[in-house]
């Protein structure tokens, strides 16, 4: 018997390299995860680095219906960082490819390789602005207005 599909949100970032190129190519690679059906793919955006250096960052978010489990997924995304050779030299380092769990349903999970909600979502612009434009009802104005100082553009 299969699990029920459960709506997660996969918070893309790149800011090494080609990265409009990583990003949708990750898009595809997300939507083709086993047991996972990408249901929505939010546009482009370019946001300064924020807690971090190096390039802007293209940043995109990803709604998908899913079988894997929590950790399945994030180690399924963590492949897919590594394909795209991604190095940790240091925390918040340039990255060429981020991939976040930043909601699994509506799961509660605190533990050293996962946590859920993303802990820091709701402080981020670059994750606030693509998820309102995929599921407006998930983002407040309040919570935009919090992020209304972060620089983040959506491409055209
Ligand atoms: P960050 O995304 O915070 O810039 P990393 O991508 O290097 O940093 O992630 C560091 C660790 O965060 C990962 O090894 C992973 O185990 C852990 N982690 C905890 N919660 C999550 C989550 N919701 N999504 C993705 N990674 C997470
Ligand atoms: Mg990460």
């Amino acid at each position: 018997m299969s699990a029920t599909p459960v709506m997660a949100c996969v918070a893309l970032g790149a800011n090494l390299g080609d990265a409009v190129a990583t990003v949708q190519q990750a898009l595809r690679d997300v939507a083709a995860l086993p047991e996972t059906r990408l249901l929505k793919a939010s546009s482009l955006y370019r946001s300064a680095p924020y807690e971090a250096q190096g390039p802007d960052f293209i940043n995109a978010v990803a709604l998908v219906y899913t079988q894997l489990s929590p950790l399945a997924l994030l180690h399924a995304l963590q492949a897919l960082e590594l394909q795209c050779g991604r190095e940790r030299p240091f925390k918040n380092a340039p990255r060429t490819l981020d991939l976040d769990i930043i909601f699994y349903g509506d799961v509660s999970l605190d533990t050293p390789e996962l946590t859920l909600p993303h802990p820091r979502w709701q402080e981020r612009a670059f994750v606030l602005q693509p998820l309102a434009e995929v599921w407006p009802e998930r983002v407040s104005a309040v919570q935009l207005a919090g992020v209304k100082d972060q620089a983040i553009q959506r491409m055209a």
